[in-house]
């Protein structure tokens, strides 16, 4: 069969003697099949259409088998668009003993029509229907697709399933069959609205997908042919239904289809990133999809007092705002994080974020017992507009996920600050600021990167002279007063990378990378210079120290350990030959 060159103003028999008789209604996206099963005298017409297409349906059937031919009525649901033709169809099949098949929730309401043929129920004769001749016809029921009694019908000889309307679609252009798997952007809005939800639609396919059928034939939409089948299945079974609840009044299916898709696409970002400043470039794209927008800042509050502020513009984009920094900006923040529901507001002015003059689209963010813990910006680019109304109630539904993402960041961000502070107590030597024993773990790894890398690397050991006799005339609490302020001069003499550790009681190493024997010396001789110039006043009363300090320099094969050792027979030296000064 040659797709292209169908005619259809003929019966197509798209399977062994199945025919589809149905109309083509121009300008319709919403085409309705009729299918015939040729089986001589026991032949059955699938969902007989309405008066619309009813005229062509009866030439089409006529021209494949006699009307007298028509055992068999199958109505998978009471809608018009299938049953509105029963009553002049069954006046022109001359026979009595025909039927309507349905399941018994139809015939509930289809009694009402007060129609002569008689009703054959699929649930009281165990699902099946054995035509003459042997060819057999499987019911499934497919409950609350859409209907409450729903049913499909499966034909065991060409392995057809005439489907009903799961895995209909709405077709812009008329296509008996589906081309290819594009043919489920068709399925998309479709079932998103007509399919009450997810479950119902998961449970459906689930007893399609038992009976692998080699064809599918909807009600609606376009014939998939078997390569297509498992892909669209696939792609249905991930689609969230039940469109309607998505926003308040709107039923505009394509509209709603979009807002479906932007705020699945929110959703499976904020799972799928792990932070959410990797997630908001994403969603920044999904929400140009409904607003014009530049950027999406999302500002959360930070206790005790502070706004930590994620932005889309970059991936790193994160900034902390300090009590200080806002208190300018407090009044703009403050009323924009206690706006109420979605608003559109102009004229936002905060320089500090880089909002001057802004339209902007705020949405506030709360935590699971419903207190504000930020807000979501949308920034407008100029001229824009919210295109649509609805769009505001589904931007209300964005701040679900992206309250649960903010409130995760916020713990993130407390917990690396928690961490953060538990490690710099446990590697700083509380008297003197600097680094105490436990960090020279961190300048092991540095030494053995320098030992690698052939790098120069020097350590310079300080000890202050006579600290005993500091502590024997002016009391300990003076003596620590000092070493605190040698530390002092110490780490502002040190460049970055360098470390400077409380070695013990009051012997200062002073660790530095990337420098040779010569220029540790002149760094410990500008420091202990320093030293030797400085008076501590320590309650009026003037304290003078001086220093010696010893050099190692990191040659060959040797470990930290030796090298210290080193510095220190340097420093001992230092001391042998008259304190404060410096031995390399
Ligand atoms: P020198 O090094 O010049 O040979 O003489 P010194 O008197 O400094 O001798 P040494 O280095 O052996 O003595 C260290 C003294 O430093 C012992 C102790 O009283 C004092 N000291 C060590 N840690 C602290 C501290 O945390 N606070 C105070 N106030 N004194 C300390
Ligand atoms: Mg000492
Ligand atoms: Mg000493």
């Amino acid at each position: 069969m040659n797709r292209e060159d169908l005619d259809l103003a003929q019966p197509i028999e798209i399977a062994d003697r199945i025919f589809w008789v149905g109309y083509v209604h121009p300008n319709d996206p919403f085409q309705c099949h009729v299918y015939l099963i040729e089986n001589g005298e026991e032949s059955v017409l699938i969902d007989p259409g309405s008066m619309i297409t009813f005229p062509m349906t009866l030439r089409k059937i006529s021209s494949v088998t006699p009307l007298k031919n028509i055992k068999y009525l199958i109505a998978h649901h009471q809608d018009p668009d299938i049953t509105g033709c029963i009553r002049a169809l069954e006046r022109m099949i001359p026979r009595k003993d025909k039927f309507i098949v349905t399941h018994w929730r139809t015939q509930a309401l289809l009694k009402h029509y007060d129609w002569e043929t008689p009703f054959w129920l699929v649930d009281e004769h165990n699902w099946e229907l054995t035509l003459k001749g042997g060819r057999k016809l499987q019911f499934i029921f497919t409950p609350y697709a859409h209907f409450a009694g729903a049913f499909c019908t499966y034909d065991e000889k060409t392995g057809t399933l005439f489907s009903s309307d799961i895995f209909g679609g709405f077709t812009e252009e008329f296509s008996l069959f589906a081309t290819d798997e594009s043919y489920f952007e068709a399925m998309r809005p479709f079932h998103e609205h007509y399919m009450p939800s997810k479950d119902i639609l998961n449970y459906a396919l689930k007893r399609i997908e038992e009976k692998h059928p080699t064809m599918i034939a909807p009600q609606h939409g376009s014939i998939i042919t078997e390569e297509l089948i498992q892909p669209v299945i696939e792609k249905l079974r991930g689609l969230d239904c039940g469109l309607y609840l998505i926003a308040g009044h709107d039923t505009d299916i394509m509209r709603l289809s979009t807002m479906n898709k932007v705020l699945k696409g929110i959703v499976d970002s904020i799972a799928m990133d792990r932070r959410l400043t990797e997630s908001l470039p994403h969603i920044r794209e999904l929400f140009a999809e409904m607003v014009d927008v530049s950027e999406l800042m999302i500002i959360g509050r930070a206790p005790p007092n502070e706004l930590v502020v994620f932005s889309s513009a970059s991936e790193n984009q994160i900034f902390k705002l300090e009590r200080d920094d806002w208190e300018d900006i407090k009044p703009t923040v403050e009323g924009l994080l206690n706006t109420n529901g979605v608003k559109v507001l102009e004229g936002i002015d905060l320089p500090q974020l880089g909002l001057y003059e802004s339209k902007v689209v705020v949405f506030p963010l709360k935590d699971s017992r419903k207190k504000s813990i930020g807000a979501g910006l949308a920034i407008l680019k100029p001229g824009a507009e919210v295109r649509h109304t609805s769009y505001m109630d589904l931007i209300g539904k964005f701040s679900v996920p992206l309250s649960a993402s903010l409130e995760r960041e916020l713990s993130i961000i407390m917990l690396e600050e928690e961490r953060e502070r538990v490690y710099k107590a446990a590697v700083e030597d509380a008297l003197t600021g600097l680094y105490n024993r436990f960090y020279m773990r961190a300048v092991e790894k540095e030494f053995y990167n320098a030992r690698r890398y052939g790098y120069p690397f020097s350590v310079i050991m300080f000890d202050i002279d006579h600290f005993k006799k500091v502590n024997d005339t002016y009391g300990h609490l003076i003596g620590d007063f000092v070493l605190k302020g040698i530390a002092r001069i110490i780490k502002k003499n040190t460049r970055k990378g360098d470390f400077a550790i409380r070695y013990g009681g009051e012997e200062l190493l002073l660790v530095t990378p990337f420098t040779d024997k010569k220029a540790a010396y002149e760094c410990a001789e500008k420091i202990r210079a320093q030293i030797e110039k400085k008076t501590f006043h320590s309650n009026g009363i003037p304290v003078q120290v001086t220093v010696s300090a010893g050099i190692g320099e990191l040659e060959g094969e040797e470990s930290l350990a030796e090298l210290i050792e080193k510095a220190d027979e340097k420093l001992y030296q230092a001391k042998e030959s008259g304190r404060n000064r410096v031995v390399a």
